[in-house]
């Protein structure tokens, strides 16, 4: 097979084309690892999305369902003996003694690790801009981002680097960057797929999915990494088997457009695009309804308190005494700790680390901590309401299509808005989806579409089918 041959396969595709013998593991790893070594070795025109690329192929040729297809892995995921830095100084060059759960389950099932992906630092951003190993640049237009957190995982996909990439969402982290790429970013229910090995942020939203060119490839994988994990207590045997999408209608299917997620903030592009997919979708044959969501307006106060304290307790562990950078010539060991974490962390995790000391400290932890849990639990509520109403709930994924590098680093505010769409979800644990709806001034739209704890199997059959009907090119930004 030509390499461009290679390239236009799905991993469904590839893996297929292994089994039959008419592609070898180590072509397929080969094509791949040169195309991702050639983009981090060039200084100046590459996307910058890998911390690491593989040297050579493993060899091992036991066959397997995922028959050796090459992941590109968030570098938060443990992955032994190769470096696992969440996106942070503090953390440069760690070599974890163990892999992730959710890796290791994809080895299992036949991946090989073709690279480690560049995030924000510990997965707090929305553009990849906060990476301490430089900004990640979106193939479709290198002077924008690509998202965030797990935007290197994005672009690597988007721009043929990487078959497939494994990313973590708290807040949006896979849906938005897939949206601004112009792929498939699903997020799990809250759960389903083990934490084991994943570098925490905020571990009550942190949850690991897929990003993929399609929605077939996005069940592929999650079906392979799902299951409860005894080193994980907050694992749940998801409940049925994940299987290959194959809806080509909607019929019988009741879609929610929650009011509140669907008008202001909405750049007028996106709105358009979410417009047309749900015109598509009455066409497939499902009934649209306006449902509410009250509380969602919400969701990013609250999650900015929530997640800022999760993770200010998360972050404690680095202090220089176990593991990651120390800062030298301290003094004592007061000064070690201070200079080691002044000097580790980058300006948004620093943010986030006061942020949330403040909202946990005696005298202020009702007044944030705890409101902020009560209107999750509202938000949880709210969802549950929805659902007994209507089946799936849409909505875009990301209020804008991707912005200009440097456009929002100087307004966290401005920055936070991006996940707006996107957080009420991760708040009340339940799966959502973003694949690519269009394109709004030569730039990918994502839609979403959300459902109750466990629906995946559904969420991934509609997101099928309306897929096939957009019919986006999911090649178009390869480089
Ligand atoms: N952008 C959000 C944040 O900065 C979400 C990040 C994420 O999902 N990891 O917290």
């Amino acid at each position: 097979m030509s390499p461009a041959d290679i390239l236009a396969l799905s991993v469904r595709e590839a893996a297929k084309a292994i089994d039959a013998g008419s592609l070898s593991r180590g072509e397929l790893f080969e094509t791949y690892r040169a195309r991702a070594a050639a983009d981090r070795s060039s200084a100046t025109d590459g996307l910058n999305c890998f911390t690491w690329v593989a040297g050579e192929a493993p060899i091992e040729d036991a066959p397997a369902p995922l028959g050796g297809v090459p992941l590109a892995v968030k570098d938060l995921f443990c992955t032994e003996g190769v470096p696992s830095q969440s996106g942070s100084r503090i953390l440069e060059g760690y070599l974890p003694p163990y892999t992730a759960s959710a890796v290791s389950r994809l080895y299992g099932a036949g991946a090989t690790l073709l690279a480690k992906t560049n995030q924000d630092e510990f997965a707090m951003g929305s553009s990849t801009e906060n990476s301490a190993f430089g900004a990640v640049r979106n193939p479709w237009d290198r002077e924008r981002v690509p998202g965030g957190s797990s935007g290197g995982s994005a672009a690597a996909v988007a721009a043929g680097l990487a078959p497939w990439a494994l990313g973590t969402d708290t807040g949006g982290s896979i849906r938005q960057p897939a949206a601004l790429c112009g792929i498939v970013g699903l997020k799990p229910t809250y759960g389903s797929v083990s934490r084991y090995g994943m570098i925490a942020f905020a571990s009550s939203l942190d949850q690991a999915g897929p990003l993929t060119r399609d929605v077939g490839d996005a069940a592929l994988m999650l079906r392979h990494m799902l299951g409860r994990d005894d080193r994980d207590a907050t694992s749940l045997q998801f409940p049925e088997e994940i299987v290959a999408p194959a809806a080509e209608r909607l019929d019988g299917v009741t879609l929610g457009v929650p009011e509140e997620l669907t008008g202001e903030g909405i750049e007028a592009g996106v709105l358009e695009s979410f417009r047309a997919t749900i015109e598509l979708a009455k066409e497939l044959g499902a009934e649209l309804h306006t449902v509410h969501l009250p509380h969602a307006p919400h969701a990013l106060s609250a999650y900015y308190v929530l997640a800022p304290a999760e993770c200010s307790s998360n972050l404690a562990r680095f202090d220089g005494v176990r593991y990651g950078y120390r800062a030298p010539e301290a003094g004592d060991l007061l000064e070690m700790y201070t200079r080691t974490r002044h000097d580790g962390f980058g300006a948004e995790v620093k943010r986030r680390i006061m942020l949330g000391t403040f909202a946990l400290s005696s005298g202020y932890y009702d007044a944030y901590y705890g409101r902020a849990q009560r209107v999750r639990t509202k938000i949880a509520e709210d969802f549950r309401a929805a659902f007994s109403a209507v089946d799936l709930i849409v909505t875009p994924t990301a209020p804008t299509v991707a912005f200009r590098l440097g456009e929002k680093t100087g307004d966290p505010l401005a920055m936070y808005l991006n996940d707006y769409c996107t957080v009420p979800m991760s708040l009340a644990g339940i799966p959502a989806i973003s694949i690519p709806s269009g394109l709004s001034g030569g730039l990918p739209v994502g839609f979403q579409i959300a459902g109750p704890a466990f629906s995946e199997n559904r969420l991934l059959d509609a997101a099928h089918a309306l897929e096939r009907a957009i019919g986006f090119d999911a090649g178009a930004a390869r480089v």
